[in-house]
């Protein structure tokens, strides 16, 4: 392939990833985007690494298998093409569940994370990590700008037209010609591609600062809450899950449920301080899995619908569209993240 060869709408976690992987298979990329890279659900995430969370559908575990194996790879790239750094900030968990034959033992919980408020739970234990995404919002596009792809911020994807020697991309104010096209628009995907049934699902989270004798060392997650500690005296609580639309207003009474919740769990966050809040908008398929997949016409491609999950599952998925794109078979199997599964679905 020459000139750009693939231009991809979207430079979110997703976009990004994608675009690093495939010029560093000597494809040019250019990347285009509505407003600045890595300001939208990428930003707003808390970066949990949770590939081992039972919460997750199996049918998510091959591609979470895939870009666990692929992480210290992916951030070594980032880290030697951007010149800084993405820590890994935790390297535990305790998830909570039901019922579970390997959960700890008390004296291992409060060894762990001493005043953990266990009633009604038992604990695992997984060997699981999690990252600042702020960090990668500061490195991934300079690493993306370093491998030679071209992002041009501030031009949003109205138009993808197939022709008969590649594709037409249309911004307000231009127009680019490609090989291949891939719609990584995140929550926003559905507007330029037909029955691509992607829906916002909001998230409000909160950062409060702990005070200098307090300390949390490991990721505390409950089916409905998490706290994700970043290593310093900041612990990130999260996060809503909503139907609202496109709308990222942060409600107080929401914030004081997750504080209140989080406290329950962990007394000691009584005694920190509100540092930040904010919303941010999960890309939401109707079954929650991405879809990755052909989407819209000859060499136009999608990869969306990462939900709760984008961070985790990034590298995986940029390696399956790389695949895709040469031609090659992907990696893992498909069948789950179809375009034309929810035309399936909807018939009943
Ligand atoms: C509160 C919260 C907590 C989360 N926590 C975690 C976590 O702990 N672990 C985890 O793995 N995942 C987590 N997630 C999920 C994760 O953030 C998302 O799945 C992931 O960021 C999706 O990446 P993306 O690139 O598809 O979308 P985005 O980051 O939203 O990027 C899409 C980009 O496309 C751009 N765009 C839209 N329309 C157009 C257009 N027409 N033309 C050009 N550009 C366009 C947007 O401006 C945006 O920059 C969380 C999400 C939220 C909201």
């Amino acid at each position: 392939m020459t000139g750009t060869d693939v231009i991809i709408a979207g430079a979110g976690i997703i976009g990004l990833s994608t675009a690093l992987e495939l010029a560093a298979q000597g494809i040019q990329v250019t990347v285009l985007e509505r407003k600045r890279a890595m300001s939208e659900a990428s930003w707003a995430a808390a970066g949990m690494l949770a590939a081992s969370d039972p919460e997750n559908p199996p049918q998510l575990q091959p591609l979470s298998d895939l870009s666990i194996s692929l992480y210290p790879e992916f951030l070594a790239r980032i880290e030697h093409l951007s010149g800084l750094s993405v820590p890994f900030r935790t390297a535990g968990t305790l998830q909570a569940v039901q019922n579970d034959e390997s959960r700890l033992l008390s004296e291992d919980i409060a060894r762990r994370i001493p005043e953990l408020n266990s009633a009604g739970w038992q604990f695992l234990w997984l060997d699981e990590h999690s990252l600042d995404p702020r960090d990668l919002c500061a490195a991934l596009p300079k690493a993306a700008r370093a491998a030679g792809v071209h992002i041009l911020e501030d031009s949003s994807v109205i138009g993808v037209r197939p022709m008969s020697t590649g594709v037409e991309v249309t911004t307000l104010t231009a127009s680019y010609t490609s090989t291949h096209f891939i719609n990584c628009c995140g929550a926003w995907a559905g507007e330029i591609a037909d029955r691509l049934n992607i829906e916002p699902r909001k998230g409000q989270m909160v950062v409060v600062s702990l005070p200098p004798n307090l300390r949390l060392d490991y990721v505390i997650r409950t089916p409905e809450l998490y706290l994700v500690p970043r290593g310093d005296d900041r612990v990130v609580i999260g996060a809503s899950v909503e139907r609202a639309g496109f709308d990222k207003t942060v409600h107080e009474a929401t914030i004081q449920t997750l504080l209140h919740k989080a406290a329950h769990l962990w007394p000691p966050i009584q005694k920190a301080q509100i540092v930040e809040t904010w919303a941010g908008l999960r890309p939401g398929s109707p079954d929650g899995f991405p879809v990755l997949d052909a989407c819209g016409g000859p060499n136009c491609w999608v990869a969306t619908g990462h939900f709760r999950n984008g961070i985790l599952l990034a590298p995986g998925s940029a390696r399956i569209l790389c695949e895709l794109v040469l031609g090659k078979t992907p990696s893992i199997e498909l069948s789950p993240f179809r375009y034309d599964r929810f035309a399936k679905v909807s018939v009943y």
